[in-house]
């Protein structure tokens, strides 16, 4: 897929509740700003990178990239799991992500446990090719050495820096 990778910055803000964190999944949501800028070649689906809160360590992530069906599918959403397990919710702080693969379209899901081991299967694939060296190599990318600063504001799209 020639646009990827793909990096992103901005705030974390509330999702819709749909429970991700009950299921044991938290989604990290993106604001609109950052949604509406996607370009048209970054379809629906789910992808995988690396992402970053603030400051901190650089973690493997699975993002789904689909319609909000709380807007009436008029909407687009961003939502990053970032696996690992944090000690606490970070609202308000700034997720920095590549996006270096692409890994299924969206589906649907006939019971809870379906999706739930659909993530889980998502999500070992991401750990698995992130660790192929040109994976890898992303995660040492200048996007992740500039220090973020905390500004609600602050946002960025681009294939490259
Ligand atoms: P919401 O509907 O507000 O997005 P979620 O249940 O999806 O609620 O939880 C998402 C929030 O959980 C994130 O905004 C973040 O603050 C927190 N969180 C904690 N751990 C993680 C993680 N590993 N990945 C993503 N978000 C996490
Ligand atoms: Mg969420």
């Amino acid at each position: 897929m020639r646009s990827l990778p793909y990096f992103c910055r901005g705030e974390v803000v509330h999702g819709f509740g749909r429970g991700s964190k009950d299921l044991g999944i938290p989604t990290a949501n993106f604001p609109e700003s950052v949604v509406d800028n996607l370009p048209a070649d970054i379809g629906t689906g789910i992808y995988y990178g690396w992402a970053r809160v603030d400051n901190g360590d650089i973690h493997k992530m699975v993002m789904s990239i689909g319609w909000n069906p709380y807007y009436k599918n008029t909407k687009k959403s961003m939502e990053t799991h970032v696996i690992h397990t944090f000690k606490e919710d970070f609202y308000g702080q700034i997720l920095s992500v590549a996006m270096v693969g692409y890994i299924r379209p969206e589906r649907g899901f006939t019971s809870l446990d379906e999706l739930i081991a659909a993530i889980h299967s998502d999500i070992e694939e991401a750990k698995t090719k992130l660790d192929l060296p040109e994976h890898l190599k992303l995660k040492e990318d200048n996007f992740f050495k500039t220090s973020v600063s905390t500004t609600a504001n602050q946002i960025l799209n681009g294939h490259r820096l």
